[in-house]
């Protein structure tokens, strides 16, 4: 497993933790044989997969489309709001409040932001 790293704010992703996956890859069409190029994956953090479905409309005609999947799939599912709303809280309170939510417990006293 590589690790992934939050397009908007470079926070890691961490396996197994919440995230928005922009699958994005090219291919022709009417073309044989068929050209197909490798495909990208743009992660993103709950906490910026939120606050870019609520913004406003990106510029540029494939932002938009990215930025029309990420609504929909933001939309779809309320845990990623959640989790955006917990990271946002556990940033404002300074320390890991303990949730209950089963997880490993976090190091202590390390890190600046919020882990799962
Ligand atoms: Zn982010």
């Amino acid at each position: 497993m590589d690790n992934l790293y939050c397009l908007r704010c470079s926070r890691e992703i961490e396996a197994g933790q919440k995230s928005v996956a922009v699958f994005v890859f090219a291919q022709t069409t009417g073309v044989r044989p068929r050209q197909k190029s490798s495909a990208q994956r743009i992660c993103f953090c709950p906490q910026c997969s939120v606050s870019l479905a609520m913004g406003p409309a990106p510029e540029g005609a494939l932002n938009l489309a990215a930025w029309q999947m990420i609504r929909d799939i933001v939309g779809a599912d309320p845990s990623l709001t959640e989790a955006a709303w917990e990271s946002l809280h556990g940033i404002e309170e300074g320390l890991l409040p303990a949730t209950g939510t089963g997880g490993a417990a976090p190091p202590a006293g390390a890190g600046s932001y919020f882990e799962f």
